[in-house]
Parts: C-alpha cells; structure tokens; sequence
C-alpha cells in the first residue's frame, strides 16, 4: 500500500507532464512566484509531502466494497463507481489514490463488471473514475462499447478527469469519437477536477468546448485546499471562469483524511464559512455555486445544519441519512468501517478527523 505516496516522499521528485512544469513557468513569469496562480499550480503538483504523522490516518477514502468485481465500488443505490485504473497523467500530491496499488483492469475483468452492472435491476448510472480513465482511451471505449451492447439498463455514464487540464495534448480523436459514437445511446456527463482558476488555460478550453460540441455535459468537482483556492476571491474566479465555460458546478470538497492530505486540509468550519461567503456574497449566479461537501467513511455528505452532531479532540461525528439495510440490499458484502455505527433514528453516523487551519 501506499506505494506512489512513499515514491513522492523517498525521491522528493514530482510525477507531472510537461505541460504541468511549463504551466507552472507560465505561472512564475506572468505572475511571479508570489503569486495565487503559481501557489495554486505549485502546491497541487511541486510541493513534495513529508513523512511526518499527521492526524489523518486512514488507507481508504471510503470503504464501498464488498462481494463485487475487481474495480467495482458500490455505496448508492442507482450509481455505481468503477476504477478502470489508478495511473494519471501527473500526481496530485494531496491525492487520496497514491495510496492504492496500482492497477488496470484486464480485459476479463472488464467484462465481468459489465455483467455486474447488466444483472443489477436497481442501476441506471456508472461513474467511471481511477486514476483518470481518459488517458487509455482503447481500456475505456471496452467498457462503454460493452455497456452500450449488454446493458440496457444503463442510461447514464459519467466520467471523472483531470487529464484536460494535466495534459490536454493527450486528450485525442480517439477520445471523442467514443461519445459521438453513443451519443443517442448515453447521457455523457464528464466531472474535471480544476481547483484554481489558472489552470484554465487556452489549451484546456479548447477541449472542454470540443467535448461540449461531443454532446458531453460538463461539471466540476473540486477540493477545497489550503493554499491553493482556501480564500474567497480565487473561488468566486474559479466558479465564474467554470460558469463562462458552461460547466455545472457539483461539489466542493474538503480534502479527504487519509494519510498524507494534512497539509492541505482546512479545518471543516473553515470550509463551511467559505461556502457560505462564496454562494451568499452575490458576485456568483446562483446556477454557480457548487455544495460543499465531505467524503466521509460511509460516503458523501453535503452539509446542513445538524449533520454535525459534535466536535471534540479533532474528531467531527456527522448524521447522515443512509441506512445500513439499504447498502445491505445494494451490496451483500457491505461492511460498515470502523468509526460509524447505526443511530436511534436507524441512520448512520460517522467520526470524521477535522483539518487543522
Ligand atoms: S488526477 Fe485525480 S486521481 Fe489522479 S492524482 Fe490527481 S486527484 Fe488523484
């Protein structure tokens, strides 16, 4: 386990594209090295971790396995996750997935996730995810060309990227052809992760358009990171930039705790406020604003007034409103993990570590 996060923290060296390094000399020269774009390019990718514990221990960002094929993740009723695979383009420092084995799915076991999702009455939807699954355009046309043959029930398939703003050179022919290819047959909704508004360059523009005109939908699901856009003004940019770009924002997340996010995680009350600010200040269209939300253990959590029910040495305990005889129902093998339990009310609740501002 964690063997890209020992990699980074061992050779100290970042695992990024060339277009990443040249993005950030693009940063240093137009703007300086004081500046928000070069701090919010060198942090995500330059800024190396460091050994030391930190309070965030966890190995896994949420536990949804069970007695399911090898890639498939099951928390939600209609939606299923399926990693094609961990490798990306360049290595987020603060990503959760340097700490999973690394891996693609062989042809076999593509296969068996399409029978997986075929025999299952109660989905509709796939999130496809990894790593970035739009860098092997061939392992991800097998899956979809699959689905779109053996499983009818499947209406929408949804794809999670970075790699328009990692490498957007790389982003092919090949690539758009398998959304034309389904245009009838899918509603395609592709989620890039852009978390500061530099990273919005011409190159990535230029793909986030001709996606658009490959009948793709396009949103956004970023994280929350400190000193990448934890401050109001980079938000309301990113989130207007996102809006000009047509893109539906979705969530904001705070960094997940696992092993090696420390340095980037605000506290959770930090985050509260900031979505606060950013959706009530008025400088954003209503249609532009996304929710902030945690992944917790038991999955994903957008905040409301009592999800919180208490604070104590670091430790928040959320109230959630999924129930274990549903995941049970979903997925047979469903397990809950360590720090949630079944409440009064027959809902879960959570321990979840806060961040430190
Ligand atoms: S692109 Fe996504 S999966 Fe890949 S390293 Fe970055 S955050 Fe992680």
């Amino acid at each position: 386990m964690a063997a890209l996060l020992n990699l980074l923290r061992e050779t100290q060296k970042p695992r990024v594209s060339k277009y990443v390094r040249d993005l950030l000399d693009r940063a240093k020269t137009e703007h300086g090295e004081n500046s928000g774009a070069y701090r919010g390019i060198y942090n995500q990718y330059f800024r190396m971790p460091t050994a030391e514990p930190g309070p965030a221990q966890s190995e896994r960002h949420y536990n949804a396995l069970g007695d399911l094929p090898a890639g498939v993740e099951r928390l939600y009723r209609r939606v299923v996750v399926v990693d094609l695979l961990t490798a990306c383009s360049s290595e987020c420092v603060f990503c959760i997935r340097g700490l999973y084995d690394p891996h693609t799915l062989k042809g076999t076991e593509v296969s068996r996730v399409i029978d997986y999702l075929a025999h299952d009455r109660y989905l509709t939807e796939v999130l496809i995810t990894g790593g970035d699954p739009l860098i092997s355009p061939g392992r991800l046309a097998e899956l979809i060309d699959g689905i779109a043959a053996s499983a009818p029930n499947i209406q929408v398939i949804r794809i999670g990227t970075r790699l328009p703003v990692q490498n957007p050179f790389a982003v092919g022919k090949d690539t758009y052809e398998i959304f034309q290819r389904h245009a009838d047959r899918f509603l395609f909704e592709i989620a890039i992760q852009i978390n500061h508004p530099f990273e919005l360059q011409n190159e990535p523009i230029e793909i986030i358009n001709h996606l658009s005109r490959s009948g793709v939908r396009l949103y956004s699901q970023n994280v929350l990171l400190k000193a990448v856009n934890d401050d109001l003004d980079t938000l309301i940019d990113l989130y207007e930039r996102l809006r000009s770009l047509r893109m539906i924002p979705h969530y904001l997340f705070h960094a997940v705790p696992m092993i090696g996010t420390d340095e980037f995680r605000t506290s959770v009350a930090r985050g509260l406020e900031l979505a606060r600010q950013l959706t009530t200040c008025g400088h954003l269209s209503g249609m532009g604003k996304p929710m902030f939300s945690v992944m917790t253990a038991v999955g994903k959590l957008t905040l409301y007034e009592d999800s919180i029910l208490s604070e104590r040495d670091g430790i928040i305990t959320f109230r959630t409103s999924y129930r274990l005889e549903d995941r049970l129902r979903w997925n047979p093998g469903y397990q809950l993990p360590e720090g949630a339990w079944v409440n009064e009310q027959g809902t879960i609740d959570v321990q979840y570590v806060d961040g430190v501002d």
